[in-house]
């Protein structure tokens, strides 16, 4: 398969098309069509002459995931299910006028993303790593989340369907379908690594993503509107630290002891929380920047008083914020959400020890949207019917 050329950075791109004896402005054409107009076929490019399209053809591919099917729920909140090219399935998350819980103002429309297939990591009340781990992601799959859904919202505008109005642009003007590459004229606005996968596992790759949806090349999303979450890999939040750009980070614990954690991430007994304190707090250090602890609260398992104390302990030593979210529950998996008043009490005793805590109504409760599971609910669906057909 030829590689995709939403893999490529600006340099590998402006040296091919030097060695064709290319102008410079032919180049920018080629990178609107790509970032700013989303196009999903070399024969959309109509400024690009037919003999320099061809040229491409010869060299690269050119894909989007394809929409199998979209959920929405009752607050707005949507789920995507991709095809791949090679027909893996991917989940992205569409999160509309969600209050500030990554980015420094109000997020208002927010993508959950996706970096590997499956993922290995095994966390016990996941549904993403059910069926094991297939592959990362490619850089252009990664990005490709952003560009399809706003390429849906596009069209969805156009067709007067769509559910969930994009924000408007900084002018109030209506949205072009062609904007210019820059955050706030975008349908997505904030990023959260957070979908299916161990982002952390995927480093090179989701780089190469994230520098291409940063760079006013690009997507233009600004650094401190993307956010990576990782279940611990202690060495790779230290590269993120010794990166340039302000990515911010937050750390899927959901345990605030070793023993805790332990029973529900495997991931803890090759980086117990020694060694990922020590890294956050070189992450810290390096950034200046805050950080955020996730914490699905899991009845009966994690959601004990007993944890609040060390879980505030661990806030204050990395001065992070706590986002504390009631368990979806996963079909197949014997976890459940505690009920309101433990997380309220959760809440409420986190916030008396001096943390700043968010108990979030996990938005999508009723859309499947814990990753991973409509996914694989798919992936029997078109098994049986496979077997079915192979019956008969
Ligand atoms: S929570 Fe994240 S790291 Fe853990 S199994 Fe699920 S996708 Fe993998």
């Amino acid at each position: 398969m030829l590689p995709d050329i939403r893999s490529q950075n600006r340099d590998t791109l402006a040296a091919q098309f030097a060695s064709w004896n290319q102008p410079a402005y032919r180049l920018d054409q080629l990178l609107g069509w790509l970032y700013a107009r989303r196009a999903a076929s070399w024969d959309e490019m109509s400024n690009l002459p037919k003999a320099l399209r061809a040229q491409l053809v010869a060299i690269y591919s050119l894909n989007l995931p394809l929409l199998v099917t979209k959920q929405g729920s009752r607050d707005t909140t949507q789920k995507f299910l991709w095809r791949l090219a090679d027909g893996a399935l991917i989940e992205s998350v569409l999160i509309p006028a969600n209050p500030a819980l990554y980015g420094e103002a109000s997020d208002r429309h927010t993508l959950c993303i996706s970096t590997q297939v499956g993922c290995a990591y095994g966390c016990r009340f996941c549904a993403s790593g059910l069926d094991g781990f297939k592959r990362n992601l490619a850089p252009h799959e990664i990005s490709g989340q952003i560009l399809a859904i706003e390429r849906w919202a596009d069209s969805s505008a156009e067709r007067g369907t769509r559910s969930a109005e994009p924000a408007p642009s900084a002018s109030g003007t209506p949205r072009s379908p062609l904007p210019a590459p820059r955050s706030d004229d975008r349908v997505v606005n904030n990023i959260v690594v957070m979908g299916m996968g161990e982002p952390m596992a995927n480093y090179d790759n989701l780089m190469t993503a994230l520098r291409t949806l940063n760079a006013p090349w690009g997507g233009g999303i600004g650094a401190r509107r993307i956010t990576i979450s990782t279940s611990g890999l202690a060495p790779r939040i230290r590269d993120l630290a010794n990166d340039p750009l302000q990515f911010r980070l937050a750390i899927s614990l959901h345990g605030a002891t070793d023993e805790v954690r332990e029973k529900i991430m495997p991931v803890n007994r090759k980086y117990p929380l020694r060694d990922l304190t020590a890294a956050c707090e070189y992450y810290v250090t390096h950034k200046g920047k805050m950080i955020t602890l996730e914490y699905i609260l899991i009845a009966g398992v994690n959601d004990s008083l007993a944890q609040t104390r060390p879980l505030a302990d661990l806030a204050h030593r990395l001065h992070a914020k706590v986002n504390l979210i009631p368990y979806n529950t996963v079909e197949g998996l014997p976890w459940s959400r505690p009920d309101d008043e433990t997380c309220e009490a959760f809440a409420g005793a986190l916030e008396h020890e001096g943390v700043t805590a968010t108990l979030r109504r996990e938005k999508g409760h009723d859309i499947d949207a814990a990753c991973g599971q409509l996914r694989l609910k798919t992936e029997k669906a078109e098994a049986n019917s496979e077997d079915a057909k192979t019956q008969s």
